[in-house]
């Protein structure tokens, strides 16, 4: 059903013309939303033989096969195919469920997103998994890392919270020459700026959750794979009775098509108030590749096309009284987890609650911003408020 015009189109035009073919639906822009689990088969013989188009509500509908195709067309030519699941965890996990089992080893980055980890020390682990976190600086040297069954190497860039850049097309090179596949939690570049599978990724997974939906406002993940390991991706989530709401798919549907604009002005706005925060003389230095200064800049420039509003900063040292009064004085920035939406967040973090692989030890306490669609010379001076409300505490 969802039909894509066959010619070279930019990144951008591909997200509105994806999964989508009007005519086939009455001319209507966008596809049917379709409610359903029986589906009915014309005749005795047809039902015996499952001889339909569609089986069943959980194995998919023309609502999902159009989110499906627009996940898979933004990947570029390399995507094999997409599945959806309920959640971006969701999509960790049953991306790891899909390529290890029983007597496996996998390697994780000691920068994962903290719930990657708990799935791995928790449900894997009972399953007889056994994983072992590595530095996200390690790059090709992740050879030492390999034990004769190592399946899998699990990459996130830039790391959650601590925003540590990745090679990944050397850790995917050494992975390849020992035969395992490589995963990458791919939310925060998202495939606009980051296009997993011309950089050796064989599974990329995005928290739809953030940037797809884009509005607060639903729980979605997806996994896209290559042909080498599509279908395996393909068959587990199957087996695992995995599916999304229609109404959900939906709204991930209508999120894509206005997730490169929104990502450009989360971009430009997110720069701009990170240059203005790592000017200011309480802060000790800001975590976002797509600066200059910091530390994975190379590997971002050559390997991304574009930064998301997700950064983070280290102030210097400062006890938590003054932490707590910039943040209660801000009046633009809401107070709480997820990101990816229209609004504005910050939270206050510390790694050393979970890594194992590398010492975190930051000057001060440490912030993790969204950087959302308001204007940002407002988010500026709210924070300039905020700053103002620190310093009378200290
Ligand atoms: C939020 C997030 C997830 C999980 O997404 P949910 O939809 O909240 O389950 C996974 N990875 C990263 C990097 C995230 O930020």
């Amino acid at each position: 059903m969802a039909k894509t015009p066959q010619k070279p189109l930019k990144a951008e035009t591909r997200l509105i013309v994806a999964g989508r073919d009007p005519q086939s639906q009455f001319g209507f822009v966008n596809p049917p939303v379709y409610h359903a689990s029986t589906v009915l088969y014309p005749t005795a013989e047809d039902q015996v033989a499952h001889r339909s188009r569609y089986q069943y509500g959980r194995r998919g509908t023309p609502t999902t096969e159009a989110l499906e195709a627009a996940l898979c067309d933004m990947e570029g030519a390399n995507c094999a195919g997409a599945v959806l699941v309920p959640s971006g965890l969701a999509a960790i996990s049953t991306a790891l469920m899909a390529v290890a089992g029983s007597g496996d080893h996998i390697l994780i980055t000691d920068s994962v997103y903290r719930p990657t980890r708990n799935f791995c020390e928790g449900v894997f682990k009972r399953m007889g998994v056994e994983a072992t976190y590595y530095d996200p600086l390690i790059g090709a040297d992740i050879g030492r890392l390999f034990k004769p069954n190592t399946k899998v190497v699990f990459v996130e860039a830039p790391g959650s919270q601590s925003f540590e850049m990745q090679d990944i097309p050397a850790i995917a090179k050494v992975a390849h020459d020992k035969g395992a596949v490589v995963l990458m939690d791919n939310t925060w570049a998202t495939p606009l700026y980051f296009k997993a599978f011309d950089k050796g990724v064989d599974m990329s997974i995005q928290a739809g959750t953030k940037y797809i939906g884009g509005h607060s406002d639903i729980m979605f993940g997806c996994v896209t794979a290559n042909a080498r390991t599509f279908p395996a991706l393909k068959e587990t989530h199957g087996l695992m009775g995995l599916c999304v709401g229609p109404d959900d798919m939906f709204l991930a549907l209508r999120g894509l098509r206005t997730m490169a604009v929104r990502l450009k002005q989360h971009q430009e706005a997110g720069l701009k108030v990170a240059r203005w925060l790592a000017a200011r003389p309480e802060v000790a230095r800001v975590m976002h590749p797509a600066l200059e200064s910091d530390p994975g800049h190379t590997i971002w420039k050559r390997d991304f096309t574009g930064a998301s509003g997700l950064f983070s900063l280290e102030l210097k040292p400062m006890n938590e009284k003054a932490v707590y009064a910039f943040m209660n004085a801000l009046q633009l920035f809401g107070m709480g987890f997820s990101w990816g939406g229209f609004e504005s967040l910050v939270i206050i973090f510390d790694c050393n609650e979970y890594r194992t692989a590398t010492k975190w030890a930051p000057s001060g306490p440490t912030l993790r911003f969204h950087i959302g669609l308001e204007d940002p010379d407002d988010l500026i001076a709210d924070l300039d408020d905020g700053f103002k409300a620190m310093a009378g505490t200290l």
